[in-house]
């Protein structure tokens, strides 16, 4: 089945992604990719493969997918974030991680995480959102 795999990666960590995502290129040129910006043109480079380029993540790329998120159009995010750094766009980091979350979307923030997501015999499968997930008008 063919996945919405989000790709996202921080200034520091693209070439950890650009260098993961070359490797695992096979598996993820199966799936649909999404990406913010700066992180989807670099992924263009490396898998010569047309990647969906939403906004860089500090001028919104990061609620974008968030929202792709909440409307079901993402089933794993691969979210190479920083943690020896601060960002002016932190909220947004924030609340994607939280969606992803909220949303029982499976993440990855490292290389060895992801390598064991996309390893998965549930990688080609579109998990179903459980129903605690789901956000109704009477518990939003
Ligand atoms: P970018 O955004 O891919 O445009 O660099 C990522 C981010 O900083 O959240």
């Amino acid at each position: 089945m063919k996945l919405n795999v989000a790709l996202v990666a921080h200034d520091q960590k693209k070439q950890d992604l650009a260098e993961w995502a070359k490797y695992n290129k096979e598996s993820l040129i199966q799936h649909h990719l999404i990406a913010t910006g700066t992180t989807g043109s670099t992924l263009e480079t490396v898998l010569d493969v047309p990647i969906e380029r939403l906004h860089s993540g500090p001028l919104g790329g990061d609620q974008e997918i968030g929202a792709k998120i909440v409307n079901d159009l993402i089933d794993v995010l691969i979210f190479f974030w920083d943690p020896m750094d601060a960002h002016p766009h932190e909220p947004d980091v924030r609340a994607l991680l939280r969606l992803a979350v909220l949303y029982n979307i499976p993440t990855a923030s490292n290389r060895k995480t992801a390598d064991m997501l996309i390893s998965s015999s549930l990688f080609g499968e579109h998990i179903k959102r459980e129903a605690h997930t789901v956000v109704t008008a009477s518990n939003a």
